[in-house]
């Protein structure tokens, strides 16, 4: 029976003594017994009680076993919802309870901690640790390594992904089959993956970038993968030798320029390095290029959406922008008032249409009217505009624009002139309630390691190239910007901490 996610990704490679992970203990794991994994593994959730479309909650530490149990999901027909391995109890309960999750998967060190939780949200609790023991593999372990594959359409709910909470309260985008494996299909091709690539893989599998578009373009493509358990520089630069490709965070980068250790023979067998998730500064993009000879490709996605903006393969990639939509994939800047679309070279909201965009936010019907237009078009809540040769840029997120006596501000506009004055490592720029102006613009600086800038000469400098609106009415000194853990920083954190500066 079909199941194109399922067929496509997975059972296609059920016959093959290929290697699909290669693991940090020098042992590695072939397509077919992978495949003989998840097929035990999709018993154990169907011997659970779970039926086709019923959401499977996972809150684990990255191992191929909790890898098989995504391929065992798309097999049996059920929900995958990956939870952030940082996720506090409380937090973990909002998403177990607001997903309905018939299961919940959990390390077995905190089952005592969860049960309770799981008992409340009507969840069966069975757990997985990183070693890849548990209690859901000793249910596997006596399992067939064949399971009668689920009949599925592309239209059926493939993964419930909480957005990461960057803006506000997580949201559970609802996608599809016909999603992800569009999305893996265009980026296999315009990337140009194939079975002889060796992916490093040290990013979460509870995340889009780790989870489907690094994992699914490697199972479409017949690769492998450099299985790490996190991002560690020992472990990174050990294995870059014997990779082809990586896909990482900015904070990859920025921690790789740190250290001695990446030269241009290191990273000699590579043939790319992509970037995404985050703004990634034109300064890391020429800093690894010298270093490297490599220059990174960045690409621009979301939860919601999977893939939707790519630097050219070949051709010219451009630091500080997110490159062309990708083919099938159509991007507009539109007015955030009108919705009418904007002539190229202005600055609006991103707007998103194609194979890839998301069915909606679980039970949230209001929202979802709201961000996903009846023509197809989902409002992505980032701000960006397209230059005279169709590149891409994004200018910040709609929520952390400023608007001060009237006046638009752009955040990264001046995060960009104060990133480049002497002792500055980095910084964000946030509006702040103001009687007279509704809102003020504020800029908070992190020092370079050791250096105390001066912020009277700073702030003479931007008075010199910007306008007087635009100009921080502050400058504060903080030891470093709140982030998440995909490396986000979280404007709505800054914004609270200093609501009462003018009030
Ligand atoms: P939430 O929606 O819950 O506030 P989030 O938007 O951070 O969280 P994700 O779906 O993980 O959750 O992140 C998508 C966002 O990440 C995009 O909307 C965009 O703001 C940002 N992003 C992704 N890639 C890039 C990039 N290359 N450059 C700049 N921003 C990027
Ligand atoms: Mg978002």
């Amino acid at each position: 029976m079909p199941n194109p996610l399922y067929d496509v990704l997975f059972g296609g490679h059920a016959d093959s003594g290929r290697v699909f992970l290669h693991l940090p203990d020098g042992e590695s794991l072939t397509y077919g017994a992978f495949v003989a994994l998840s097929a035990r593994l999709a018993h154990a959730l169907t011997g659970c009680g779970l039926r086709a479309g019923d959401r499977v909650a996972m809150q684990v530490d990255k191992s191929p076993q909790a890898l098989a149990v995504v391929a065992a999901c798309a097999q049996a027909g059920l929900v995958f919802l990956p939870l952030n391995t940082a996720y506090t109890a409380g937090e973990v309960a909002y998403f177990v309870e607001n997903s309905g999750a018939g299961l919940f998967i959990c390390p077995s060190a905190s089952r005592a901690a969860m049960a309770p939780m799981a008992a409340r949200c009507g969840a069966r609790l069975e757990t997985l640790d990183a070693d890849g023991t548990g209690s859901l593999m000793a249910l596997a372990d006596g399992c067939p390594a064949v399971f009668p594959t689920v009949d599925r359409g592309g239209d059926d709910l493939a993964a419930f992904l909480y957005t990461s909470g960057t803006t506000g309260r997580s949201k559970g985008a609802m996608l599809t089959q016909a999603n992800l494996l569009s999305n893996a299909e265009t980026l296999v091709d315009y990337w140009r993956f194939s079975a002889d690539d060796v992916l490093l893989h040290a990013l979460p599998i509870f995340h889009t970038h780790g989870l489907f578009v690094a994992t699914n373009i490697t199972l479409l493509a017949g690769g492998s993968m450099i299985f790490l358990p996190k991002f560690d520089p020992d472990a990174v630069i050990e294995a870059l030798p014997l990779a082809t490709s990586m896909m990482g965070v900015p904070t990859f980068y920025t921690r790789l320029l740190d250290d001695p250790r990446l030269t241009r023979d290191l990273a000699a067998h590579m043939r790319l390095f992509v970037s995404g998730s985050a703004p990634l500064l034109a300064e890391t993009h020429e800093r690894f290029e010298a270093r490297t000879g490599h220059r990174i490709l960045e690409r621009y996605g979301m939860t919601e959406t999977n893939m939707n903006t790519s630097n050219p393969y070949e051709g010219d990639r451009r630091a500080g922008t997110v490159g062309f939509p990708l083919p099938g994939i159509d991007l507009k800047i539109t007015d955030p008032d009108s919705g009418a679309t904007l002539p190229h070279g202005e600055i609006g909201q991103i707007e998103v249409r194609g194979p890839n965009v998301f069915k909606g936010y679980w039970q949230m019907p209001d929202k979802t009217a709201a961000e996903l237009r009846a023509d197809g078009f989902f409002i992505t809540g980032d701000l960006g505009r397209i230059d005279g040769d169709g590149y891409v840029h994004i200018v910040g997120r709609n929520k952390d624009l400023i608007i001060s006596g009237g006046y638009n501000i752009y955040p990264k506009e001046i995060e960009l002139l104060l990133d480049d004055r002497p002792g500055v490592l980095e910084s964000a720029v946030i509006g702040v309630p103001h009687p007279d102006f509704g809102e003020t613009p504020v800029g908070l600086l992190v020092a370079e390691p050791g250096a105390t800038p001066d912020l009277d000469a700073i702030a003479a400098s931007l008075a010199e190239t910007l306008a007087g609106f635009k100009r921080p009415r502050k400058l504060i000194v903080v030891g470093e910007l709140p982030r998440n853990t995909m490396g986000k920083v979280q404007k709505n954190i800054l914004r609270d901490r200093y609501a009462d500066l003018y009030r």
